[in-house]
């Protein structure tokens, strides 16, 4: 296919947009919705990647970025604040082009985006360490919070901006330089999001692009000289990736997959834990990583909770990402549609149910109806899988010790909603949960503030909040004798 007519992208390394040092080939980004070509990026080669590192190396060894106060990495970070908020709508069309969720979902979260760099850009001025209280009367000691170094960040396909910015924001405020390889899939925000970092006039070096897929990655992650891995994506390409990163003791945080249940109990408000159920799964068409995907609910309301969400479901209008009427677009990409609909086919044979769904959708295409299983029970894969689409298995449980032991019966631990009208079983049940964020009556609210993170294989480290700039912080201790 030829590659002249789409939209052309760069790869960005040490302040310069190109096309790669070789014959680079073109990777081809496809809209999930039409179907079509429209975009293309470099494959980085290998020789790409070592001159990305090479110049984020330098930029933080020697170029003056390292020498920033952390005022002026603050004013950095509001400028590129600025920029986002100035082209929200643009990267918004982007990100829903490539990768087929709503534009107005795009929208709201490129708007909320720029949260993270003020955020960020505020705890680069607090606080830098501590005065320690030394037991010699001899001997002061301080610690300090020093930059991790040259951070390689790796993303995928659901929310690239996104998960960039989560990363990217607590390392240059803690005065990292940085490499990003977004997906294959969807490469072309974070390529355009070079164009800002340009405009921002930040020091060459400091941040670069590098677009490919698995070889691309495996080149960063296996070089020596990065310093700090900071990763979002599968759990089995995180295994990987910590693994890789044990050969050279580099830093390593992972954010991964999830299977998080939402918990129902019977004296909850009905329409609204149905409601915060429907958003939970059926958001972004299924694909997040804090999916609601298990619904535990209570025996007793089990039938008219499991009413009232098909009754919704059936609602759920279809269609063009673009258009403000959608609430649910395609699956991003088709090896994931025909992954979610494998697991469905695979529920049904081990005795689930189709309550509503089941089937690729009248649309056409990439189109997966939103899916209901009832008859599920935890030990089915259904109910242990990610399936990162938009379907809700619903198990059943007797009493708040039961509804527990299924909600930690899980090898992720990411989220969970809890739903009661009971305040003091709500926080019980909160403390027993082994999960990184749960919600109470509510689902998938995040903040910059709120740290964002997984137990168990959902993860190792924290986004967000002060727990998240610690990631990409070493400390240092300074003895000095009087
Ligand atoms: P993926 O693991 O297939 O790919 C993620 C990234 O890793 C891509 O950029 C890919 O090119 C790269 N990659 C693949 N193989 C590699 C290797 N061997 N070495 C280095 N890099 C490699 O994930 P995906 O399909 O793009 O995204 C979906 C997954 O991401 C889901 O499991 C989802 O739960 C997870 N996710 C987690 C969070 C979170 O914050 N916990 C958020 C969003 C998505």
């Amino acid at each position: 296919m030829t590659t002249d007519t789409l939209q052309a992208f760069h790869l960005y390394i040490d302040g310069q947009f190109s096309d790669g040092t070789g014959d680079n080939a073109r990777l081809v980004s496809v809209n999930p919705y039409t179907g079509a070509p429209w975009a293309s990026v470099p494959e980085a080669s290998d020789a790409d990647v070592d001159h990305a590192v090479d110049a984020a190396r330098r930029a933080f060894d020697t170029g003056p970025w390292s020498r920033y106060t952390p005022q002026q990495r603050a004013a950095v970070l509001r400028r590129l604040a600025a920029l986002i908020e100035r082209d929200a709508e643009k990267f918004a069309r982007i990100e829903s082009t490539d990768n087929g969720k709503l534009y107005r979902e795009m929208l709201g979260q490129w708007r909320y985006l720029p949260e993270w760099l003020y955020y960020y850009a505020g705890l680069a001025v607090s606080d830098i360490g501590a005065v320690l209280p030394s037991d010699k009367p001899n001997f002061t000691a301080v610690t300090r919070r020093e930059p991790v170094g040259v951070v390689a960040a790796i993303t995928p396909w659901n929310s690239p901006g996104l998960l960039m910015l989560w990363k990217l924001a607590p390392a240059l405020a803690a005065g990292c330089t940085f490499v990003v390889k977004p997906s294959e899939h969807t490469p072309v925000s974070t390529a355009a999001f070079a164009e800002l970092i340009h405009e921002a006039q930040l020091p060459p070096g400091v941040f670069n692009v590098v677009t490919g897929g698995r070889r691309v990655g495996e080149r960063l992650v296996a070089h020596a000289g990065i310093d700090k891995l900071a990763f979002t994506g599968s759990d089995a390409v995180g295994r990987s990736i910590a693994e890789a990163a044990a050969r050279n003791f580099t830093r390593v945080s992972l954010e991964l997959g999830g299977k998080s249940p939402q918990i129902v109990f019977d004296d909850a408000n009905i329409e609204l834990a149905a409601n915060g159920v429907i958003s939970g799964i059926f958001a972004a068409t299924g694909q997040t990583c804090m999916a609601g995907s298990r619904l535990l609910v209570q025996r007793g309301i089990e039938r008219p909770l499991v009413e009232a969400i098909v009754e919704r479901a059936r609602s759920i209008r279809l269609g063009d990402p673009t258009d403000p009427e959608t609430q649910m677009g395609p699956v991003a990409t088709r090896p994931q549609y025909e992954k979610i609909l494998a697991l469905i086919a695979d529920a049904t044979s081990e005795g689930a149910r189709i309550a509503y769904g089941g089937k690729p959708a009248a649309q056409g295409g990439l189109f997966v109806e939103p899916t209901v299983l009832t008859g599920v029970s935890n030990d089915m894969r259904i109910a242990q899988d990610e399936v990162f689409g938009p379907v809700l298995s619903v198990i059943p449980f007797d009493d708040e010790a039961h509804a527990i032991a299924l909600a930690n019966d899980t090898r992720y631990g990411l989220a969970a909603g809890i739903w009661t009208e009971d305040v003091r079983r709500a926080n019980r049940v909160a403390l027993r949960v082994r999960a990184g964020s749960i919600w109470i009556n509510a689902y998938r609210t995040v903040g910059p503030f709120a740290p964002f993170g997984g137990f168990g294989h959902s993860g190792i480290g924290r986004e967000n909040g002060h727990a998240g700039l610690a990631e990409f912080q070493e400390v240092k201790t300074i003895w000095t004798e009087l």
